[in-house]
């Protein structure tokens, strides 16, 4: 395949045709010596506003490769990379019990999936629902706040992003196609097919309920066996070496290999596993707000007139505060959902979620202030511990329900009594509250400059009657647990993997370092 880059379209193209022409043009043939078009890469490039283009990166496939490679010289055309993840049984220790892998989020969900595919029949343990059972269990806890500490938005069969964007991008570096091999899996499983070259992809929570569940289901088709409602409770050591775990703190199943993939939301399980001596270490992490605009009024900030020919904008911005903090917007969720997305009980903590459409009628981010040990104290945990305070005065203040406030009240101080220009889109009930009651003043003080401030890059921004909602604190794992250069703990035969172990952040990064770890299980163990 000859891979051809920077095709450059205005919006009103015709996907198929004019793509055609324009690549049949820029390699000087005619369209019918085209015989395949691949799209590998699409974004939008709304640089100049008044001239938006979508450009595209595509392989294709002609009757003579090299008669048109040898005509054309344009460091934009050449062959098409090999782009195929690969892996290799290497391992030479015999496995006394089957692998077992805790928390089927993305990372479990991918080491899972390999191991199932190389022939070592995982034990995958979750201690939420599976999808169908889960997704009731939510929806009652938005309706009428009963939580289910075990089974809800962070805990369950998909992990903590199955009620999300579903936004896929990652910043980490992908050289061995890690990141190609899980989409054209999301894609098999019934995600979006242009995931695989939209420059910012993403599923959406309907869809990905019913691609987890395919998943599993393959999963299981190649020998591994699912515990869900089931909770790791304890590990068993000999000579620091892992021999069994304890699960539902009664049942014990021998262990040699144990994935630990439990996402940034176990608490129990983290001071569970300190108290057995893992080395963990404290990460620093950010915390703040949600805010939500009217979409239409993003889309045209990042658009202008040419928005209505366009999916609904997102955007992502940072500031550096006069008292040197770095403020920034995190998973924006282009006409979302703000979510209670709490997982302990008189604890309340949100995040942001859209279905694939992305179709309400509000832009939603989290606009979160960088924290770290100077903040919240040096002893291990002590991150965890600062969360919590967070999250159990956002209960207290909304009196169990979503602390809200118009951005005009929260700079006055007073508790707002009505909703303004901006309407309300929450998965969850919510009450008016005085959010800055929450922090710590560094905390609020930072976020109000940064909000006047991305008022000048985005003119709605900072409108009065933007809706704030508190408090985000779960934007990743407050702890790192140690791991060697074959990602194996102080505690032998313990992987920690994922966001939960401190080396994933989001949907994406987190599966890939599910396939590291399976990567590196199998260099070391036979199947
Ligand atoms: C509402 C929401 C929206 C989000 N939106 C996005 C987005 O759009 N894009 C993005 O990239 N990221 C998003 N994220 C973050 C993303 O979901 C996480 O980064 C990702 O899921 C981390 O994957 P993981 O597999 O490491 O952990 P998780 O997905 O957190 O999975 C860990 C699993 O372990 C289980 N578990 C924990 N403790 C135990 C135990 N003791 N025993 C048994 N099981 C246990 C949990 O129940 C859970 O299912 C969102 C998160 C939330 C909550």
């Amino acid at each position: 395949m000859i891979r051809l880059r920077q095709i450059k379209l205005n919006i009103d193209h015709d996907n198929q045709n004019d793509l055609l022409k324009k690549v049949a043009k820029k390699l000087q043939i005619s369209e019918n010596d085209i015989k395949n078009i691949v799209i590998s890469k699409r974004s939008i490039d709304a640089r100049k506003k008044d001239n938006i283009v979508i450009s595209y990166e595509v392989d294709i496939q002609v009757n003579d490769e090299n008669k048109v490679l040898n005509s054309i010289c344009n460091k934009d055309i050449f062959i098409a990379p090999n782009e195929v993840y690969t892996y290799h049984l290497s391992g030479t220790k015999s496995l006394k019990n089957r692998p077992v892998i805790v928390g089927f989020g993305p990372a479990g969900m991918m080491c899972a999936y390999m191991l199932s595919k190389c022939g070592y029949k995982p034990i995958i343990i979750e201690r939420g629902s599976m999808v169908d059972k889960r997704v009731k269990q939510v929806e009652n806890f938005w309706e009428t706040n009963k939580l289910n500490p075990n089974s809800n938005v962070q805990f369950g069969e998909g992990g903590a992003g199955t009620f999300s964007d579903g936004k896929l991008n990652t910043l980490v570096k992908d050289k061995e196609y890690r990141q190609k091999f899980i989409f054209e899996t999301f894609v098999k499983n019934g995600a979006p097919k242009e995931i695989m070259y939209d420059a910012k992809p993403h599923i959406g929570t309907d869809i990905l309920k019913s691609m987890v569940k395919n998943i599993r289901e393959e999963i299981i088709s190649m020998g591994a066996e699912f515990m869900f409602d089931t909770t790791l409770t304890n590990i068993i050591l000999k000579n620091n070496e892992l021999e069994a775990i304890e699960i539902n703190n009664k049942t014990i199943i021998p262990c040699q290999v144990l994935v630990l993939a439990i996402g940034h939301s176990a608490r129990d399980t983290f001071r569970m596993l300190y108290k057995n001596k893992l080395e963990m270490k404290n990460k620093p992490f950010a915390v703040g707000i949600r805010i939500q605009h009217d979409q239409e009024k993003i889309n045209y900030s990042q658009y202008k007139d040419s928005y209505q020919k366009l999916p609904p904008a997102s955007y992502k911005i940072t500031y550096q505060t006069k008292s040197n903090r770095g403020v920034y917007s995190f998973c924006m969720c282009p006409g979302g959902y703000v979510v209670n997305s709490s997982s302990v009980d008189k604890m309340l903590v949100i995040n942001g979620m859209s279905n694939y459409k992305r179709d309400t009628t509000n832009a939603n981010s989290a606009l979160i202030v960088t924290v770290s040990e100077n903040d919240y104290g040096k002893n291990i945990l002590d991150g965890l511990k600062f969360q919590e305070k967070l999250e159990e005065t956002a209960y207290k203040i909304g009196n169990g329900l979503i602390p809200v406030q118009l951005y005009k009240d929260y700079k006055n101080n007073i508790i707002s009594s009505e909703f303004k220009s901006v309407k309300p889109v929450f998965k969850g009930n919510y009450s008016f509250a005085n959010i800055n009651d929450i922090f710590p003043k560094y905390i609020n003080d930072s976020l109000i400059e940064a909000i006047e401030h991305f008022g000048k890059i985005i003119p709605c921004f900072n409108e009065d009657d933007a809706i704030l909602s508190a408090v985000e604190s779960r934007t990743s794992s407050p702890v790192r647990i140690i791991r060697d250069e074959n990602l194996e703990s102080n505690i032998k035969g313990i992987y920690p993997c994922g966001e939960g172990a401190g080396y994933a952040g989001g949907i994406t990064s987190a599966a890939i370092d599910g396939l590291k770890i399976f990567e590196k299980i199998i260099a070391k163990y036979k199947n």
